[in-house]
């Protein structure tokens, strides 16, 4: 079977959710023949194709790409426990910290808004610029290219929790010993897969868009902006070698490393613990785990998410924090973005599992919009 007779044809808004229309959202699709493709690509129902066999995978550019990897994934620990052995001598500079805190912000909804959201589902059309900056601004995070990270992506809902979900956490026998390894592939493990994802077959729309070609092909310029910037903003503003160093470390690698992990817990920890009030595919474990809602940004309210993959909001019901989808709304609010997926009551409510039936008041569960 090749590659796209087992690529998945229907991803409905309450399935895969990845490209279910031929209406292109902020992005140049580049013409018929690639919306053609993509409504065919991704028409079917998933559940019934076979699943991708290791060797139908192509396979990775080598020892020089786990080399990469593992700089990317393990060079900010080196940050982490070079800050904490600096504060015990010096503590910590405010203005490390605000530099930190406005970088995680940057970087973070980059991510959530722009690769997840707008890139691998759509949840809103955007101006060219806005695609651009927030597609940057997502490079900034150490999580690789956009195009590459969106394909993964793509890849992960089409096969959630089954054979082909490069990073499911239940792949396994069950025991023990198992379960743990399958936390741990999910959470980094999965990222030395010696297997790539085909990004001709699941993001051929980003594939096309030149904007987002250049933005991935330059994911190792802004890798060196993500650390050099709060750098050189350090230096600038205290006016000492001391004060970029700060800078560097607690504003580019710890940030880096506290950003990185919060992601990399969605895939692990928002499968395995928390709870399922939607209702998913019957294979799809996903969950919403609160405490951390904070640092994902709104991306631990999983299992709304894998319930209707397409909405710009996760965080729907009261008192769930989802400053992705504020920042969405700003930018509605300013015109940048338009066609934005906001939940209504009735598409939540037909999604849920019993006994979690929304608290009934009307602003419980009303869209950010209204
Ligand atoms: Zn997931
Ligand atoms: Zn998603």
């Amino acid at each position: 079977m090749n590659a796209t007779s087992a690529a998945p044809s229907h991803l409905d808004d309450g399935e895969a959710g990845v490209l279910d229309d031929s209406t292109p959202l902020g992005l140049d699709v580049g013409g018929a023949l690639l919306t053609e493709r993509l409504t065919t690509l991704l028409g079917d129902d998933v559940d019934d194709v076979r699943p991708d066999s290791p060797d139908e995978r192509p396979p990775a550019p080598g020892r020089v790409q786990a080399l990469v990897t593992a700089l990317i994934v393990f060079g900010p620990l080196a940050g982490v426990v070079a800050a904490i052995v600096s504060l015990f001598g010096h503590g910590v500079d405010a203005l490390d910290l605000v530099l930190a805190v406005v970088f995680y912000a940057i970087a973070g909804h980059g991510v959530t808004a722009g690769f997840h959201r707008m890139l691998a589902h759509r949840g809103f059309k955007a101006r060219r610029g806005t695609k651009i900056a927030l597609s940057i601004a997502g490079s900034l995070a150490f999580e690789g290219a956009a195009i590459g990270w969106v394909a993964n992506h793509r890849q992960h809902h089409a096969y959630t929790d089954r054979p082909g979900d490069p990073h499911s956490p239940h792949l396994g026998d069950g025991g023990p010993w198992s379960k743990t390894k399958g936390a741990i592939h999910a959470h980094v493990g999965w990222l030395f897969d010696d297997r790539t994802t085909d990004v001709a077959r699941w993001a051929p729309d980003l594939a096309a868009d030149r904007d987002l070609v250049v933005i991935s092909n330059l994911f190792p310029v802004f890798c060196v902006v993500s650390l050099g910037l709060p750098a050189l903003l350090g230096w600038a503003i205290s006016g000492t070698a001391a004060g970029a160093l700060g800078a560097f470390v607690w504003a580019g690698l710890v940030r880096v490393f506290v950003l990185q992990h919060a992601t990399f817990a969605v895939n692990s920890v928002c499968h395995i613990w928390g709870k399922r009030p939607f209702r998913t595919r019957s294979a799809d474990r996903a969950t919403n785990f609160a405490p951390l809602a904070l640092l994902s940004m709104g991306e631990n309210w999983h299992n709304l998410h894998h319930s209707n993959p397409r909405l710009a909001r996760h965080g729907v019901d009261r008192r769930q924090l989802d400053s992705t989808a504020r920042f969405i709304r700003l930018l509605e609010l300013v015109g940048l973005v338009s066609q934005v997926r906001w939940p209504t009551r009735e598409q939540l409510d037909a999604k849920r599992n019993e006994g979690c039936r929304a608290p009934r008041r009307r602003r419980d569960v009303v869209p950010v919009d209204r």
